[in-house]
């Protein structure tokens, strides 16, 4: 139970709750936004609870939920607090872009919600609001005093890091000589820009992948290491994997001597990971997804309208006999991040 069928465990459900997201980051949507789903096409707070309880009977261990931006969604507060109690999962994580962590964050925390990755790719006002489009990096900075002043524990940071945009590694790394934040860089990824047919999009604008913006994580850790030295962090090393700040993700960590964080690179691209691949993902809309670069994906919402838990126990097994080995380094998707919940 819960083994794909290449020897697998897998014992990690994402759930997107909402396609919904109150930014417009660069890589992850067209300026104009998406057009969202109709709210009926969207699972119901009550379908997502009974689909995890039934995923929690199959192995699921770990819950993350995220969107679009899952604290656009009404209700999450108290869907964590149902998560907690009627499905058993004792953990339960949330990715959010930050900027309405100061209103949740201890309302999740009291619900049960523990772990909070925060999407934060510069930390520099202007280019902030050009990555998000309009956003205020004051206000994601509030959000992680918030996670931490709520007891989130731990609190990470996703940064994308692509080429063609100003970010400033540094900055982040000074971030975890001062508090104990573990700052996650992260492979840009060519999801979304395809067609229904399988060719690219007419229009890609927004996040149209290229290679030339893709930094592997070997870039990333060495410029990372030269620039820390030079500012007088000391020598960049690789943190133990058994000390991993809760580790069940791909992140390799390190760290500077005497730094509070610590600092994680995620390679889907340059080292990837798919042989320790322990995760499904559920849409917004009731996808269930088996590879985030795989459009193959299972019609979870039919049987949670009409069908039996046999049903939906039927079709999570059916997931994990076609989950792929691997991902094959495929360009595009047709559902973008945002449709996916990364
Ligand atoms: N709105 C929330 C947030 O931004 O954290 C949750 C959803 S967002 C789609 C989840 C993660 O996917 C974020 O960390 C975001 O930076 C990342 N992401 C989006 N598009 C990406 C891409 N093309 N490559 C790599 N990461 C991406
Ligand atoms: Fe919204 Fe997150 Fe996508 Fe940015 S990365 S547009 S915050 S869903």
């Amino acid at each position: 139970m819960g083994t794909d069928s290449f020897g697998r465990r897998i014992d990690y459900l994402r759930i997107s709750v909402t396609d919904r997201c109150n930014l417009r980051c660069v890589y992850c949507m067209p300026p104009e936004g998406v057009p969202w789903k109709p709210p009926e096409e969207i699972l119901s707070w009550e379908e997502i609870e009974r689909f995890a309880g039934i995923a929690a009977k199959e192995g699921i261990s770990k819950i993350r939920l995220t969107g679009g931006e899952p604290l656009v969604r009404l209700g999450i507060v108290d869907h964590v607090r149902r998560l907690r109690k009627t499905t058993g999962i004792e953990t339960i994580a949330i990715t959010t872009n930050g900027t309405l962590l100061p209103r949740y964050a201890e309302a999740l925390v009291d619900a049960g919600l523990t772990r909070v990755n925060i999407s934060l790719d510069t930390l520099d006002p202007g280019t902030y609001s050009a990555i998000t489009r309009g956003g205020k990096l004051a206000d994601v900075l509030k959000g992680i005093d918030a996670a931490f002043a709520a007891g989130m524990d731990p609190v990470k940071i996703n940064v994308v890091v692509v080429r063609s945009l100003e970010q400033n590694l540094l900055g982040f790394a000074r971030m975890t000589m001062e508090r104990p934040v573990h700052v996650r860089f992260i492979e840009y990824m060519p999801v979304g820009g395809v067609d229904l047919d399988g060719t690219a999009c007419a229009s890609t604008e927004g996040e149209g992948w290229t290679e030339d913006d893709h930094v592997p994580t070997d870039e990333i850790l060495t410029v990372l290491a030269a620039e820390g030295a030079a500012a007088g962090f000391g020598e960049l090393a690789p943190v133990p994997r058994d000390d991993a700040p809760g580790g069940w993700g791909p992140a390799r960590y390190y760290r500077f001597p005497d730094a509070a964080g610590t600092i994680g690179v995620i390679s889907p691209l340059s080292h990837h990971f798919c042989g320790e691949c322990n995760r499904l993902r559920l849409t917004a809309d009731g996808r269930l997804r088996t590879c985030l670069f795989s459009d193959d994906e299972l019609d979870a919402r039919t049987p949670l309208r009409t069908g039996t838990d046999a049903d939906i126990h039927d079709l999570i097994q059916l997931a994990l006999a076609r989950k792929p080995a691997s991902h094959n380094q495929k360009i595009g998707t047709i559902r973008r991040m945002s449709q996916i919940g990364g």
